[in-house]
C-alpha cells in the first residue's frame, strides 16, 4: 500500500461480488475523512484522471468499473447522532456506512429508531444504495433515495455542495439518485422513524393456481399488496435440490405493522429447513413478530454461492393483470432456461411492490404518487452459462410489453437496444439531470463507459 498526502492507495484489481465484472484501476484509494476525498479529487484533476467510487461491490452493472482512480468509500463510515427535526427524526451518515452499522446505531439510540424499509443485504453501503436508487419491500416507503433529506457531495471541481429540497428542489431531486455522476458522496441525511411498531412477518408457500389463476387473480393480488406494509414473492424452479421435479409453488412473504412485542427467541432457530434449496434454507412457513430491521434483512444464500441478477420496475395496471402475466410468463421461461442444461439449475425469480418515486432517474418515477410499481427480478448463481443473454432477453420483453425500466445496479447493459430506449424513455428527465451533472462535473471526471452512452450529446 502506498500513500499520497496521507491517503492510502494500491494498484489492486477490482472484482464485484457477483463476479461478472473485473477492472484494473490505475489506483484504488482508501480515504478515511473528507480531507482525503479532497486530495483524491485534486490528484485526479492534476493528472487528468477519471474517478469512480465503490462500496461493497454488490452491483452488477459497470458503475464502478474504471481504469482511472477507484475510490473505496468503506472507511468513510461515521454516523452522526440522530436529530429530531421539524421533518421528524433524521440521521446523517457518511457514504461508506453499511446497512448493518446504521441499523445497530439506530437501535441503540434512545428512543430506538429504524428505517421503514431497506434492501435485503446488510453488508452493502449507503453510497451505493442511494446513488443507484435502491429499494426495499415496503409499498409506501418507495425507494431509499426518497428517504433522503440532504446530501453533501464533493464535486469534480473540489467543491463541497449541499443539496436539499429547500436549497434547490431540481438539483436535490437529481442528486438523490445520481448514479455516482455528481462527484463523491460525502454524507447523506435520511428520514428515520421511532420504532413504535414492529412487523408481523408471515411466510407461506402457495400453489401457482391459488395466486395466479382465475379471472380475479389480479384483484386478489392487489388486495394483498394494499393490505400489507410489504409483499414479496419468490419462486425457484425445482421442488427438491438437484432433483428434476418442477416446483409448482410460490413463496410469499408478507409484512404487516403491529404493536405486539417482538418475539425474543427465533422460533425457527433449531427447526429443520422447510425448503429443500440451500439458497432459501432459512425460509420457514409461519408468522413471527420481529423488530423492523430483523424482518427486512432475512438471510439469503448458502454463504458460498454468489448470484447474478437482472431486474426492472414497471407500472402496475389498475387490475394488476400485467403483474400476473409477467410473473407467470417469467416462471415458464425460467423453467425452460433452467432445464436446458444441468449447469443452469441455480436460478430463481422474485418480485416486490413499491409506490412511485419522485426521483427523475428512478425506474419507478411517476408523477402520480399513488402509482404502484412492480420490481421484478430474475437471478442465477454466478457461474450459470448463458444467463446474461437469457436475462437480457427477459428484460427486453419486459421493456417491450410493460415499458419497464432497468433497476440501475442490476444487469442491464447487455439488453438489446437498451441505450436508445433509455435515452428516449427518460427523455427530458435525462436532459435535466445531465444539465445539473455538467455544472458539477464539466469535464466528465466521473463519467465511465457505463454512463457515457446515456449522457453524451444531450
Ligand atoms: C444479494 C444482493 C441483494 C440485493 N438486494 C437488493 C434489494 O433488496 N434492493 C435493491 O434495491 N437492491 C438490492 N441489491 C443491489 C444493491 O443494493 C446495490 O447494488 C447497491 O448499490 C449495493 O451497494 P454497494 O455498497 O455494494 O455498492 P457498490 O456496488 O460497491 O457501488 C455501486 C455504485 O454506487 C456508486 N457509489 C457508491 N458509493 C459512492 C459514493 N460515496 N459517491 C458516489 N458514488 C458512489 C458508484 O457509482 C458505485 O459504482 C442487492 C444486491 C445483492 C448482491
Amino acid at each position: 500500500m502506498a500513500v499520497i498526502n496521507d491517503v492510502s492507495f494500491s494498484d489492486d484489481s477490482w472484482t464485484n461480488w457477483g463476479k461478472n465484472l473485473t477492472s484494473q484501476p490505475e489506483a484504488t484509494f482508501y480515504p478515511n475523512k473528507l480531507e482525503d476525498l479532497k486530495v483524491i479529487v485534486r490528484e485526479a484533476k492534476a493528472n487528468n484522471k477519471k474517478i469512480r467510487c465503490a462500496g461493497t461491490g454488490h452491483s452488477w452493472c459497470g458503475a464502478a468499473v474504471t481504469d482511472g482512480y477507484l475510490v473505496s468509500v468503506n472507511n468513510m463510515n461515521k454516523i452522526h447522532p440522530p436529530k429530531e427535526t421539524n421533518q421528524g427524526w433524521t440521521v446523517t451518515i457518511e457514504s461508506g456506512v453499511t446497512v448493518e452499522e446504521l441499523d445497530l446505531a439506530l437501535r441503540a439510540h434512545s428512543p430506538p429508531l429504524a428505517l421503514p424499509s431497506n434492501v435485503h443485504p446488510t453488508s452493502v453501503r449507503y453510497g451505493g444504495i442511494l446513488t443507484m436508487g435502491c429499494h426495499g419491500p415496503s409499498l409506501n416507503s418507495r425507494t431509499m433515495s426518497d428517504m433522503i433529506t440532504e446530501l453533501v457531495i464533493l464535486n469534480a471541481e473540489g467543491n463541497l455542495v449541499t443539496y436539499s429540497e429547500d436549497r434547490d428542489p431540481e438539483a436535490f431531486n437529481a442528486a438523490s439518485l445520481n448514479l455516482g455522476l455528481f462527484g463523491i458522496v460525502y454524507t447523506a441525511t435520511l428520514r428515520v422513524e421511532v420504532m413504535n411498531t414492529r412487523f408481523l412477518a408471515r411466510d407461506s408457500e402457495r400453489t401457482f393456481e391459488t395466486v395466479f389463476d382465475g379471472p380475479d387473480a389480479g384483484l386478489k393480488l392487489k388486495a394483498m399488496v394494499l393490505k400489507n406494509d410489504s409483499t414479496e414473492f419468490f419462486h425457484w424452479p425445482f421442488r427438491h435440490f438437484m432433483k428434476p421435479e418442477q416446483n409448482r409453488t410460490i413463496w410469499v412473504k408478507e409484512w404487516e405493522r403491529t404493536t405486539e412485542p417482538a418475539e425474543k427467541v427465533n422460533p425457527n432457530l433449531n427447526r429443520p429447513p422447510t425448503v429443500d434449496n440451500p439458497f432459501f434454507s432459512e425460509f420457514h412457513a409461519g408468522e413471527r413478530v420481529q423488530e423492523i430491521p430483523d424482518a427486512l434483512h432475512f438471510h439469503l444464500g448458502d454463504g458460498v454461492t454468489t448470484i447474478l441478477d437482472a431486474g426492472v420496475g414497471f407500472k402496475v395496471d389498475n387490475d394488476f393483470k400485467n403483474v400476473i402475466e409477467a410473473f407467470s410468463e417469467l416462471i415458464e421461461k425460467n423453467w425452460a432456461f433452467t432445464t436446458s442444461m444441468p449447469e443452469r439449475m441455480g436460478t430463481a425469480v422474485e418480485m416486490r411492490f413499491i409506490k412511485s418515486s419522485s426521483k427523475i432517474l428512478s425506474p419507478a418515477y411517476d408523477q402520480d404518487p399513488e402509482a404502484i410499481f412492480c420490481m421484478i427480478d430474475v437471478m442465477a448463481t454466478s457461474e450459470t452459462p448463458g444467463f446474461e443473454e437469457y436475462a437480457g432477453g427477459i428484460v427486453a420483453n419486459w421493456i417491450e410489453k410493460y415499458n419497464a425500466k432497468p433497476h440501475w445496479p442490476k444487469l442491464w447493459e447487455s439488453v438489446p437496444g437498451v441505450v436508445p430506449y433509455l435515452r428516449r424513455e427518460y427523455g427530458d428527465r435525462l436532459v435535466r439531470f445531465n444539465k445539473i451533472r455538467k455544472t458539477q462535473d464539466p469535464n466528465d471526471m466521473f463519467l465511465n463507459n457505463t454512463w457515457r452512452p446515456l449522457m453524451q450529446d444531450l
